[in-house]
């Protein structure tokens, strides 16, 4: 049996790196010598070699999952002043306090959000247009990532405010108030069953023991909104991973 050991300390640092504002890490990119297949040499080394990596492909017909009762999972997100960040590898609103959520017991603080474009992750090899990120600590430094698949169609409303406010160049930052900010209690589909399995960030250094739960009901976007986003960013997706035999559970 493989044991994945979960190291706080070594997340600790690394959730200040997410939820701090940086300039951009130049070593990095999503093509060419410095794309997804480099990141291993680049000083990332559980990107090539880890065994729990994220993203994957969900194939339903593959999966016998165990069902976690819905209860688990409770957000108790809202409206809350943004910072956002164009890092120069996507657009992250950095969240002030107050947005929380309970699974199976434990309460995660929202320290970000962000998006890639297309989705890294997929459902029966089928890939979306965008997928949103919520990044999600608990006071160990443990994480837990809600991850929302987004396909065309209407503008999205919550997100009309912060797309206006998009910062364009990187290494840019920019506030955004809470008036102005998503309700993510809104943005986030209520009634939606959700896929959870254990995971990785899916940017280097790919760090592992990251809980993941994926929405399988998409938001949207309007054609326009995702052309915006893909102005700045036009491909800035992990591509999936080996789910290397991996329990997917759902709701
Ligand atoms: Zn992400």
């Amino acid at each position: 049996m493989r044991f994945i050991p979960r190291v706080s300390c070594l997340l600790a640092p690394l959730c200040l790196a997410l939820s701090t504002a940086h300039a951009a890490d130049a070593h990095w990119s999503y093509s060419g010598d410095q794309g997804p297949a480099h990141w291993g040499e680049l000083g990332s080394a559980l990107c090539a070699s880890g065994a729990e990596q994220s993203p994957i492909d969900i194939e339903k017909s593959k999966v016998e999952p165990k069902k976690v009762p819905a209860s688990e999972l409770k957000l108790h997100y809202g409206k809350t002043a943004l910072t956002l960040l164009n890092n120069g590898h996507t657009l992250q609103a950095s969240a002030a306090d107050g947005d929380t959520l309970t699974y199976k017991g434990t309460e995660y603080r929202l320290l970000q959000f962000h998006f890639h474009t297309p989705s890294e992750h997929q459902f029966n090899h089928q890939p979306y247009p965008m997928e949103m990120h919520l990044v999600n600590q608990d006071k160990d430094g443990h994480l837990l990532v809600l991850g929302l698949m987004i396909q065309q169609g209407h503008e999205n409303k919550q997100l009309a405010q912060l797309w206006k406010h998009l910062p364009t160049q990187q290494g840019q930052e920019a506030p955004l108030a809470a008036a102005l900010a998503p309700d993510l209690a809104r943005l986030v589909p209520a009634a939606s069953h959700h896929r959870f399995y254990h995971g990785s960030l899916t940017t280097p250094p790919c760090t592992e023991g990251v809980q993941w739960v994926l929405f399988e009901k998409p938001i949207e976007l309007s054609k326009q909104q995702i052309r915006q986003f893909q102005a700045l960013f036009p491909d800035n997706h992990r591509p999936t991973q080996s789910d290397t035999g991996r329990e997917v559970d759902e709701d």
